[in-house]
Formats: C-alpha cells, sequence, structure tokens
C-alpha cells in the first residue's frame, strides 16, 4: 500500500517502537515529523537516514510531551511544512517501577502527563485538520498493561488503561468523519524502555537481570520471544490502510499470547 502524500507525526520515535513505526510509515512514501529525546547528533543521522533512504521529507520537532503547549506547536509546525497531519501515532513513554507506597507523586505525575494526557492534547490539536480533509488514522501506543496489570507499575498501568479509554471514545467521537483510532497493546519489546528497567525488577523480585528475562518479563508470554519493532511498524501501516477503514476503538494485542489466558 503506499501512503504517498500522507504525513505521520510519530511521538517519542528517536528510539524503540516510535523509531521503527517512523521508518515503516517512511516506506510507504509517509512525510515523517519525529520527536523525542536523545543527542542532536544522533537524531540528526536518523532524520537524514529516513530521507534518504525512502525518499520522503522527515522534519524533527523537539516537543516535550508533558507540555501540552508544545504539542499544540509540534502539531501546527507539522500542519505548516506539511499541509497537514494524516496520521498521529501518540507513542512517547516513560517507565517507573516502584512499589506504590514508596512510589514518587512527581513520577505519578509525569508518566500520567506524558503517556496518557500528552495523546489528548496532540489528537485534539489534529482533529480539525483531518475532519477538514475527511480522512485520519490515530494509532495510540497503549500495552498489554492497559488490559491487565503487574505489581510495582501503578502509574503506567493506570494510564495505559486510561489510553485504551481514550481510544475509544475518540473513535465514536470521529466514526462519521473518515478518522479511525485504535490503540496497540504489545506485550515486552527489546527497547531501551524495557532494558532500563530490568536492574529495578531485578532488585525488587530480588533475581539476577537474566532470571529477570526468562521469569518476569517473558513470563506470560506463550511465545517465549519479545515482541518485534517490525511487527509493530507493519500493523501500524495496516491500520493506516483502507483495508482497516472499517476497524476503530479497538485494543489489539500484539503479546505472544498473554491475554488469552
Ligand atoms: P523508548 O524508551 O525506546 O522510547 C521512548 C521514546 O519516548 C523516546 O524517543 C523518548 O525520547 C521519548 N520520550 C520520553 N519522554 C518524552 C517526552 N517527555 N516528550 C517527548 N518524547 C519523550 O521506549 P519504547 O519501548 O520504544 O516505548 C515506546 C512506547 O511503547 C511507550 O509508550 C511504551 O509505554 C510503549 N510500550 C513499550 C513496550 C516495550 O516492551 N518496550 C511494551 C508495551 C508498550
Amino acid at each position: 500500500m503506499s501512503l504517498k502524500s500522507k504525513s505521520a507525526v510519530i511521538t517519542g520515535s528517536t528510539s524503540g517502537i516510535g523509531l521503527g513505526i517512523a521508518h515503516a510509515l517512511a516506506k510507504e512514501g509517509a512525510n515523517i515529523v519525529l520527536n523525542g529525546f536523545g543527542e542532536r547528533n544522533d537524531i540528526e543521522t536518523e532524520r537524514l537516514a529516513i530521507e534518504n533512504k525512502y525518499q520522503v521529507k522527515a522534519l524533527y520537532i523537539q516537543a516535550d510531551m508533558s507540555v501540552p503547549a508544545q504539542i499544540r506547536d509540534m502539531i501546527s509546525q507539522a500542519e505548516n511544512t506539511f499541509g497537514t497531519v494524516d496520521i498521529l501515532v501518540n507513542n512517547a513513554g516513560i517507565q517507573h517501577v516502584q512499589t506504590i507506597e514508596e512510589f514518587p507523586e512527581e513520577k505519578w505525575d509525569q508518566i500520567v502527563a506524558i503517556n496518557l494526557t500528552s495523546n489528548f492534547h496532540a489528537i485534539k490539536a489534529c482533529v480539525p485538520g483531518m475532519k477538514k480533509m475527511g480522512w485520519g488514522r490515530i494509532v495510540n501506543v497503549s500495552s498489554v498493561h492497559g488490559i491487565i496489570a503487574s505489581p510495582y507499575k501503578s502509574a503506567y498501568v493506570a494510564a495505559k488503561h486510561g489510553v485504551i479509554g481514550l481510544t475509544k471514545t475518540t473513535a465514536l467521537d470521529l466514526a462519521n468523519y473518515g478518522i479511525t483510532a485504535n490503540a496497540l497493546c504489545p506485550g515486552y519489546v527489546d527497547t531501551p524502555l524495557v532494558r532500563k528497567q530490568i536492574p529495578d525488577q531485578a532488585k525488587q523480585h530480588k533475581l539476577s537481570e537474566n532470571e529477570v528475562i526468562k521469569k518476569v518479563l517473558l513470563k506470560d508470554h506463550f511465545i517465549k520471544k519479545f515482541i518485534e519493532i517490525d511487527d509493530l511498524g507493519a500493523i501500524t501501516v495496516f491500520l493506516c490502510s483502507d483495508a482497516a477503514k472499517m476497524i476503530t476503538g479497538q485494543a489489539l494485542c500484539i503479546d505472544g499470547g498473554w491475554t488469552a489466558h
């Protein structure tokens, strides 16, 4: 399928899943807005690699997803550059693993702001343009933790459940404007976000780091492998296709069978 002449904003796309989704959309011809933190030179290298590999335009906008005004500015800048934002992928996210009584209040606020509230602000800013075009695709990256819980992840689990609720209501609000909204719910994907939580999980569970991978992270994957970033890119491309025009308001689990039992 071709996404030529479409443009896509992918939040948190300087790393991991977001960067993978950006590549997958660019491969289909979409112009790309990269967003997220990181070393300026590394981001510029990624941006140029996308432009050269897929012959599309790629723009980097360094907006902080915990700051609503910066989210609105990012969408305006994308619209000014590409005319429209056709595809919005709300992917930026952070994690913090700690028991609920020790969980720092400021971490709760930060996780809810970045993992949930940013989705609302980005959707709100994109919708007028999408309505005008009569076409739009919103993909919110939730998690298997949007459906079920694991210990020590109070803020993350609450935010990811919230993303699914927001996805459903967005889908209903926009059902008759050619705009779909869906959530991806991956199990464990081998990205920096997951690697960073292994030492904390090892401490909480009193296990070695290798044991955390086998006994904690992949424990509930019935297919005993990490989810691949490329699979999430391909699923996002499918959700942007014409064949997926009637799929809306769904929480799509890509979890090796985790939520099947
Ligand atoms: P990652 O740490 O590799 O990437 C996170 C991205 O978000 C980075 O680009 C980072 O710079 C960006 N980011 C963080 N805070 C930001 C902020 N305030 N403003 C703008 N950008 C910000 O993580 P990942 O594993 O690729 O996770 C991406 C998404 O997928 C997250 O929402 C995460 O919750 C979700 N997810 C990940 C997994 C997994 O196993 N890795 C599983 C399910 C869901």
